[in-house]
């Protein structure tokens, strides 16, 4: 194991958590690398309720099961942004085919979101002294959200320092990998137990599905996001199960 196997005792974190893969897997990066780890979730009136619900399932599957980071892991808080949902009226909250928008955007995507997200886990972590805000946004293999760049995100660390008066550390540990490359990382992290988990417990599915259990997961298996998450699978399996040398 390298340097990310390393904990840093006097380090707290704020881990944006969503209850799906990629949280999931940067809730286990941010327990190998922090003293103190809490986790966010929001609800902004989420479709389905099954997303929140796997949150807590997650977390209790990570407290019985890894013992090295159980008492890493701290409170976990939810956020009530139902009205910043209501300003958004796409995909994700309401009753809606999944479509490609004129900016070239799927319609699933909420104007800002990952803005609002971290000014909102900001104001958490000043109040709750956690430093290193830490979050799966992505740059590759995912739909372009612009508010999900490393530039942009940057930019946005940058304000809440400014705007806060804080020493902020926004990390997005998944930034430059595949979703093949991110199952690599939970297993370099957690080994076969955190894929595992990650398999049975974390929800991605956009429709709220858990019914059936695909060799990826759950999910409806024809959403973008189950789409996603079964190519990711399939890829990183047909390569032999890899890690990513971390
Ligand atoms: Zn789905």
């Amino acid at each position: 194991m390298g340097p990310m196997s390393e904990v840093i005792p006097q380090t707290r974190a704020l881990v944006l958590f969503s209850g799906g893969q990629d949280s999931s897997v940067c809730l286990a990066w941010a327990l190998a690398r922090h003293g103190h780890v809490e986790t966010v979730g929001f609800d902004y009136g989420q479709r389905h309720s099954v997303e929140m619900e796997q949150r807590s399932v997650v977390l209790g599957a990570i407290r019985a099961r890894f013992p090295q980071w159980a008492d890493r892991l701290g409170e976990d808080h939810v956020l009530d942004l139902r009205g910043f949902g209501a300003v958004g009226e796409t995909a994700m909250t309401e009753e809606r085919a999944f479509e490609v928008t004129e900016k070239g955007l799927p319609n699933t995507f909420v104007p800002g979101r990952n803005l609002v997200f971290l000014t909102y886990a900001a104001a958490l972590a000043d109040r709750r002294k956690l430093q290193f805000l830490v979050g799966g946004m992505c740059e590759t293999d995912f739909s372009g959200y612009p508010d999900c760049r490393r530039d942009t995100l940057e930019a946005l660390e940058k304000a809440l320092n400014m705007g806060m008066a804080q020493d902020f550390v926004v990390e997005t540990p998944l930034m430059w990998l595949t979703k093949a490359q991110t199952w690599g990382l939970a297993q370099d992290l957690g080994g076969e137990e955190l894929v595992q988990l990650i398999l049975e417990d974390s929800h991605t599915c956009y429709r709220g599905a858990r019914g059936d259990r695909h060799d990826w997961g759950h999910g409806c298996g024809d959403c973008p996001a189950c789409d996603l998450r079964a190519k990711g699978w399939r890829e990183w399996v047909a390569a032999g199960r890899p890690g990513i040398g971390a």
